[in-house]
């Protein structure tokens, strides 16, 4: 199979693999084939048991809680409707966006795209649709909301009893279900399995979105299989991706000076900032929450700025120097920006509960959108920069 890494831009064909095992680009180390375990079929079975896990995810009680024989339950969307009403109606639509209304499209259109494969049709449609899939595969987040969820349940079950509701139970399978179709599916098979890649006449330009190799023509035109536009390099990507990384560092101080909740108990005010959100599982036995939150929340977008600020510089200065290394962390950084969501998720699960208890009242304040923000630009930076212009330095 010829294709072009989507890291470094090498084309390269790859021999059929026999056995199990990877196979890695000759040159950036990225894996670009695997045969352990890959299934299209399983995969699609897998996003539709989560498609249809959704439904309940959402529609029935995640958590109930019971106080003085009133029992009240909170659903996975009323979180974002506390958020709305409260006026941080940001907040309230990115939470709605990555928790319940992506994950619906990513997994509803990557369920059609499958299916068709399976009966064999080919329609036009397929390429453009499992190119919408995957680009929303970094922006739902069921499985990120369920860890927010458990964080939620145990900073409240501390104060309250508690029970998980069906709809929790059907978000840990909907979570379970995304994650194992994150690993059973093998994109590059798909996208073979859309349409064939047929050798061009000259090595011209690759289509980042499906790794195909088009001829020189085709640069600025739409690629024929995903209808992505083919670019030689992303455009203004160096640009783009310091403007975001500089937000970045604009609201990264903000976002972890001003409080991400405040409540009042009993008459007095408390702010919670993500370093007193750490501090107080910590003191609350619960290291390894404590763990996750200072990662996701405190070490992983910092980290992810000077990554991107190390990445950006080299790729201006053209330095020739730890190019596998950087290509190694521009993968680790556009995958792991997602998970940095688990403390505003947190929030969203937590601040309806509360409110239930009449004694307290949780509010979101100015940290949480500012911190929102942050994720966001950084998942942003890592999408508009492009990692082959590393590689331009050497060629
Ligand atoms: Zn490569
Ligand atoms: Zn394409």
């Amino acid at each position: 199979m010829l294709l072009a890494c989507p890291d470094c831009g090498t084309a390269q064909q790859l021999p059929a693999m026999r056995g199990r095992g990877k196979l890695l680009c000759c040159r950036c180390e990225n894996t670009l084939e695997r045969s352990t375990g890959r299934s299209t079929d399983v995969a699609l079975a897998l996003a539709v048991a989560t498609f249809l896990l959704l439904f309940p995810a959402n529609l029935m009680p995640l958590l109930r809680v019971s106080i003085d024989g009133i029992s009240r339950s909170s659903r996975l969307g009323s979180g974002v409707v506390g958020m709305w009403t409260e006026g941080w109606l940001l907040l309230a639509i990115v939470v709605g966006l990555q928790g319940i209304i992506l994950p619906f499209f990513r997994f509803g259109m990557l369920s059609s795209v499958l299916a068709a494969i399976h009966f064999r049709r080919h329609e036009p449609w397929m390429g453009r649709v499992f190119r919408w899939a995957e680009h929303l595969d970094l922006w739902a987040m069921p499985d990120v909301y369920l860890i927010g969820a458990v964080i939620g349940y145990s900073r409240v079950a501390a104060k309250m009893p508690m029970h998980i509701g069906p709809g929790g139970w059907c978000l840990i399978g909907a979570a379970a279900f995304s994650m194992l179709t994150r690993a059973m599916l093998d994109r590059r098979a798909v996208w073979h399995l859309i349409a064939k890649p047929t050798p061009p006449p000259d090595h011209g330009v690759a289509c980042v979105a499906c790794d195909l190799i088009l001829p020189q023509a085709t640069e600025g035109g739409r690629c024929p299989r995903c209808h992505a536009t083919v670019h030689r390099r992303r455009p203004w990507s160096l640009m783009r991706a310091s403007a975001l990384v500089t937000a970045g560092y604009l609201l990264y101080p903000v976002a972890n000076w001003f409080p991400m909740s405040i409540d009042f108990q009993l008459g007095e005010l408390k702010r919670h900032t993500i370093a007193s959100g750490v501090a107080q599982l910590l003191s609350a036995g619960l290291w390894p929450l404590a763990m996750v939150i200072f990662t996701a929340s405190i070490a992983i977008p910092l980290l992810k700025l000077i990554g991107m600020t190390w990445l950006i510089w080299s790729a201006r200065h053209r330095s020739s120097r730890r190019l596998v290394l950087k290509t190694r962390l521009y993968r680790v950084i556009k995958e792991i920006g997602r998970w940095s969501n688990i403390d505003v998720f947190t929030i969203s699960i937590f601040l309806p509960l509360m409110q239930f208890s009449g004694l307290v009242s949780v509010q979101a304040a100015k940290g949480a959108p500012a911190f929102l923000a942050v994720i966001v630009l950084t998942m942003l930076a890592a999408h508009v920069f492009d990692p082959r212009l590393i590689w331009d330095a050497v060629r």
